[in-house]
């Protein structure tokens, strides 16, 4: 007897989401069961999705070719992980093949059966050895929780909708979360967690936490990490631990989330309006979005396997934040999750109080204004920490001659090549074309080019002067450390700056976005925002949104330790520098009042039709002149006509990027909106053959690519 298993492959990105390949085995091979198959002239990986008995119509074992081997010793991927990734690709509009095979580590793809059989092997040994460590041996103790703490947890543990844990910075969200995982954990000998956080190597102290917690607890190999920053051979390990259940928890970013975790019953989002959880290339995901829908699928597979004895356990969601996005925001609002509350901080600190400076009205030219210079002297001199943030990195974004005009463009960008001072390069951050800096003007031969504008490298030397008079308690002088993605390349410095923060050495910390991420510091009592509103002048709709949560984010990092600044009786506070100082969102971050500024937001939203009540999707294209790019979305747009469900959609004409050119490929948009997320679906599945149709037309020559985005962060 023969089967003809269907096997889904690394296919092409649009390849169509019907696209599996029948093959013939003489055994019956479960779906899901992990194969090697001949595919041209390779071998490939591939996802056993049917097994029928008979072949397809109208295909004859002679052109049929055999499965090459199978993976043995690996389970197969369960029932619920496939429905998963069949909903990531369909929602978002790639091949099945595509996103399944990017779910699984890499190194799969490359180990023949023998190496994989290896490796197992030595898995199973390890796992034998984490065993046999004492399961109980003293850990770090939980602290009891607080009232509000303890109520939330209660609630969401009685969840039957995704949960929004709508928390102060500092109000012990992540206390939360390591109670809720543990007794996900104690509820089952099989159970798991998935932990998600926005970039893992900005929080190396929320992993100590998370492995002092529970290695304790369950054994050393009970917690594995997945992100891309880890080597192929520990993607493998950390995978192969998840999917044969020895590792209980998954601490990862976003690429987690397609994990295979067959005993999954909690999923955590923290700081769920991260940007980043959103995938800007290959199958534009949003790992949120996917946590949610993982949860709501195995929870329903849990409870078809109830029986009426034995109650139903579920899967939950916990998404958290203090600066929630408005699509969580809003479905809160509708009741579709359930929003808990946690206003007060650990300690009873108060958020830090707003100080906001007109620079209208400041010493012409000056990067900061004198009043903060002063307060910020006045803490350091009492041996409290300051943070000052600016979101640009580099000494100045542009080098300019005066005398002719030449700016320092990138040969291969539509943007200018940044001045870093430290190295003496001009570097883009699009392409990463990188030169030295000329000692003249390229065009004139002028000597005297200049920097415009103000990065990191900058400020930290303004800085740095600005405070040399400035006397630490200790009797030392004032010291500035800078943390952006320059100073943290080199593997381990991240951790090394982290390190003298919390210890104290380091008085100011400058740096972009990541030094307002999460960290726990416990002796800042200042935080300020340079130039906070240059988000503000952005086109984007969801700037506001961005620039809000950036700044409670960061003004979260201040006063965190209430007794330390009650004990200082000094008073934390956010500064933040700006030209449009009656801006309304500065009055709601005055009082921290999120609900208020999102209620206005999402009113301002809802008039406009755009997310969360319109529903979007960018058409991309790639292509050698922004002619052929625009010309092959319009011909997309006109060969939409006609086709289903085109009247419930509205197509825009295409236009090109705000950053038109990178790395000499041109790129152009089209966007498209309707009035409900089904709506866009069924026509975006609709045009997708058609997509693919026009990149044969004349007047699309010179497309290098195309993509489509679901439910694009920015326009
Ligand atoms: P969030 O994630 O909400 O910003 P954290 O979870 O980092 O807040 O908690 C802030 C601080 O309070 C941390 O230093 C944490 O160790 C501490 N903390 C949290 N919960 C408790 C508790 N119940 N008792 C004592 N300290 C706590
Ligand atoms: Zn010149
Ligand atoms: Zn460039």
């Amino acid at each position: 007897m023969a089967f003809w298993p269907s096997v889904v492959v690394a296919t092409p990105a649009h390849s169509g989401v019907g696209a599996l390949l029948t093959y013939r085995s003489e055994l019956s091979l479960a779906p899901g069961t992990l194969v090697r198959v001949p595919l041209g002239a390779r071998e490939v990986l591939g996802v056993v999705w049917e097994c029928p008995t008979e072949p397809p119509e109208g295909l004859s074992e002679a052109q049929t070719r055999a499965v090459a081997s199978v993976l043995e010793g690996l389970p197969p991927l369960n029932a619920r992980w496939r429905q998963l990734v069949r909903f990531a690709a369909q929602y978002y509009q790639r091949s099945l093949g595509e996103v399944a095979l990017a779910a699984l580590p890499p190194q799969l793809r490359d180990l023949s059966t023998v190496q994989l059989a290896r490796r197992l092997k030595k898995q199973q040994g390890a796992r034998a050895g984490a065993a046999s460590a004492p399961a109980d041996a003293p850990g770090q103790h939980a602290p009891a929780l607080s009232e509000e703490q303890r109520e939330a947890l209660q609630a969401l543990e009685a969840a039957t909708a995704p949960v929004l844990l709508f928390g102060a910075t500092g109000s012990g969200k992540t206390e939360v979360y390591l109670q809720a995982t543990e007794h996900a954990l104690q509820s089952q000998p099989d159970a798991q967690a998935l932990v998600m956080v926005p970039e893992i190597n900005l929080t190396p102290q929320l992993e100590a936490r998370f492995r002092e917690r529970f290695e304790p607890l369950f054994g050393a190999g009970a917690l594995v990490c997945l992100h891309s920053g880890m080597t192929p051979a520990q993607r493998l390990a950390g995978w192969l631990a998840a999917h044969t259940g020895q590792a209980r928890i998954v601490l990862g970013t976003r690429m987690a989330v397609l994990a295979s975790l067959p005993g999954l019953r909690l999923i955590v989002v923290d700081e769920e309006h991260d940007p980043s959880y959103k995938s800007q290339e290959g199958a534009r995901y949003s790992a949120r979005d996917l946590a949610v829908y993982r949860a709501k699928v195995e929870s329903e597979a849990l409870a078809a396997e109830a029986t009426a004895a034995a109650p139903a356990p579920r899967c939950r969601v916990v998404l958290g934040s203090a600066t929630p996005s408005l699509e969580t925001w809003h479905a809160a609002d509708q009741g579709r999750y359930l929003r808990l509350s946690m206003p007060a901080r650990i300690g009873g600190g108060a958020l830090p109080r707003l100080r906001v400076v007109d620079m209208n009205h400041q010493p012409k030219g000056a990067l900061l204004a004198p009043p903060l210079v002063a307060a910020m002297a006045e803490r350091i001199a009492r041996g409290e920490q300051c943070m000052v943030l600016l979101n640009r990195r580099g000494y100045a974004p542009v080098l300019a001659c005066h005398d002719c005009g030449w700016k320092s463009a990138c040969p291969h960008c539509s943007a200018y090549r940044v001045f870093h001072k430290l190295d003496r390069t001009l570097r883009c951050h699009h392409c990463g074309f990188t030169e030295r800096v000329p000692r003249a003007c390229p065009e004139c031969g002028n000597l005297d080019i200049a920097p415009v504008g103000r990065g990191t490298e900058q400020l930290e030397e303004q800085l740095a002067g600005l405070l040399a008079d400035v006397q630490r308690p200790d009797g030392g002088p004032a010291r500035v450390a800078r943390m952006d993605a320059d100073s943290t390349r080199l593997k381990g410095s991240l951790e090394v700056q982290l390190a003298t923060m919390h210890s104290g050495e380091v008085d100011v910390l400058v740096g972009t976005q990541m030094i307002a991420k999460g960290h726990d510091f416990r002796r800042i009592t200042l935080v300020a925002g340079i130039n906070a509103d240059s988000g503000l002048f952005a086109s984007d709709y969801r700037a506001p949104e961005r620039l809000f949560a950036l700044l409670m984010q960061a003004g979260g990092r201040a006063g965190r330790d209430a007794a330390f600044v009650t004990r200082q009786g000094s008073e934390s506070e956010l500064w933040v520098q700006t030209w449009t100082p009656q801006h309304p969102l500065f009055d709601a971050l005055r009082r921290h009042d999120f609900p208020a500024f999102a209620a206005q937001q999402l009113a301002e939203r809802e008039s406009a039709g755009m997310p969360p009540f319109g529903h979007q999707a960018l058409l991309r294209a790639d292509a050698r002149t922004q002619q052929a790019a625009q010309a092959y979305l319009n011909a997309a747009a006109q060969a939409a006509d006609g086709l289903p469900h085109r009247d419930d959609v509205t197509l825009y004409p295409a236009v090109p990027l705000t950053i038109q050119r990178v790395a000499n490929v041109e790129r152009a948009q089209l966007l498209v909106e309707a009035a409900s997320r089904a709506a866009l679906q069924r026509f975006l599945n609709a045009w997708q053959p058609v997509l693919l149709a026009c990149r044969s037309l004349p007047e699309a020559r010179g497309l290098v690519r195309f993509a489509v985005d679901v439910d694009p962060l920015a326009i």
